[in-house]
């Protein structure tokens, strides 16, 4: 592959790569993913992206009886695959996007050339790095660090739930929860929230909403199912346990750009690459991004899919630009 120029190379795997590589191969770009290997970072991160570490998916359209986040970026290849797509298992760790074509380099050393390029890398979720906080979220254990994903499974139906973080995403995650939950308690290691006045209003008038001060989680308690968590007051530095029968991890989220550091694309104050306008377009001519390692924001599958079609068109149209395709 490498003494070949690629017309379009799709870096990530989630439902904006996958979405991307769609269209692209239906556009007859042959596009070629390279959807990553399996790592430890510090959480678990898959190719497939995030929904890979999700059991069911319930707002996904399309799905009236849900799907398994696995099983779902199973279909999304299957349908890229059957257009042409080409997958291939690495990384690609050194990009210069500069050069004419652009040239990409896999784990494996091999050096491939593209010229448009689609980053869908994702954003991986922060987690608190506590041992049994990453068994239990492998395991469908209780543990998770997305609400909006996980939080209305039938387990959590009218119990007690815990949220870590004091921001915005903790407040958001912490007010869907308490549609559901008996109590919802937000963990915060601050006497004083990070989020918004009117993020931290909407979730402090639920009934049910608490918010456990100065504390955080060192130990994640239950074998198979989550029991509860120990704690540690940052003041004073006493342990105490709360009993809970899920935890969601809300302190924020980590764009996948470590190997884009060198690249020339210009990133927002997060970390997430800064997008022109409503287009895909980044700040180097032919190079296109989708999905959540472009959005703090919305952060949805869905919404990521739809940016990896616009990605794909958008790449289509450069490529007929440049007389490429
Ligand atoms: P964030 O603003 O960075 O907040 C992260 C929170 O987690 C902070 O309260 C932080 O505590 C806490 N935290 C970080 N590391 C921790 C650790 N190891 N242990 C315990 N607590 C820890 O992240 P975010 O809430 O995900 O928001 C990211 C961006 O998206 C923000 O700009 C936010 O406004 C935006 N957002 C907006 C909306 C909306 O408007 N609808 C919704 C979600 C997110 P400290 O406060 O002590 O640092």
């Amino acid at each position: 592959m490498s003494s070949e120029v690629q017309k379009v190379v799709i870096i990530g795997s989630g439902p904006a790569g996958w979405t991307a590589a769609l269209y692209a191969a239906r556009a007859a770009l042959d596009p070629v993913v390279y959807v990553g290997v399996p790592k430890q970072d510090p959480g678990p991160v898959l190719p497939g992206g995030q929904l890979m570490l999700t059991t069911d998916v319930e707002n996904y359209p399309g799905f009236p009886d849900g799907v398994t986040g696995p099983d779902m970026m199973a279909k999304f290849q299957q349908q890229a695959e059957r257009f042409g797509a080409k997958v291939v298992g690495e990384d690609i760790v050194e990009v210069d996007l500069h050069s004419n074509p652009k040239v990409l380099k896999t784990n494996k050393g091999e050096e491939i050339h593209a010229h448009a390029v689609i980053i869908s890398t994702g954003a991986t979720a922060n987690w608190l790095g506590l041992e049994n906080e990453m068994r239990l979220a492998t395991s469908g254990g209780g543990v998770s660090a997305c609400a909006v994903c996980d939080g209305a499974l039938p387990a959590f139906r009218d119990q007690p739930l815990a949220v870590v973080g004091g921001g915005d995403t903790a407040m958001e995650e912490a007010t869907y929860l308490t549609k559901f939950a008996s109590e919802v308690y937000v963990i915060h290691r601050r006497d004083e929230l990070r989020a918004s006045k009117v993020m931290q209003e909407r979730y402090l008038s639920q009934p049910n909403a608490k918010v456990v001060w100065n504390k955080t989680v060192v130990d994640v308690l239950g074998d198979e199912k989550i029991t509860g968590v120990k704690l540690e007051d940052t003041v004073t530095g006493e342990h105490s346990e709360l009993a809970v029968k899920g935890l969601f991890i809300a302190i924020g989220h980590t764009p996948a750009t470590k190997f884009l550091r060198e690249s020339g694309l210009e990133f927002d104050d997060a970390g997430y690459i800064d997008l022109k306008s409503r287009a895909s377009h980044t700040n180097i001519d032919g190079v296109f991004a989708a999905g959540d390692v472009a959005d703090a924001e919305y952060r949805q599958a869905v919404t990521a899919a739809g940016m990896g079609c616009a990605a794909a068109l958008d790449a289509e149209r450069w490529l007929g630009s440049k007389g490429l395709h």
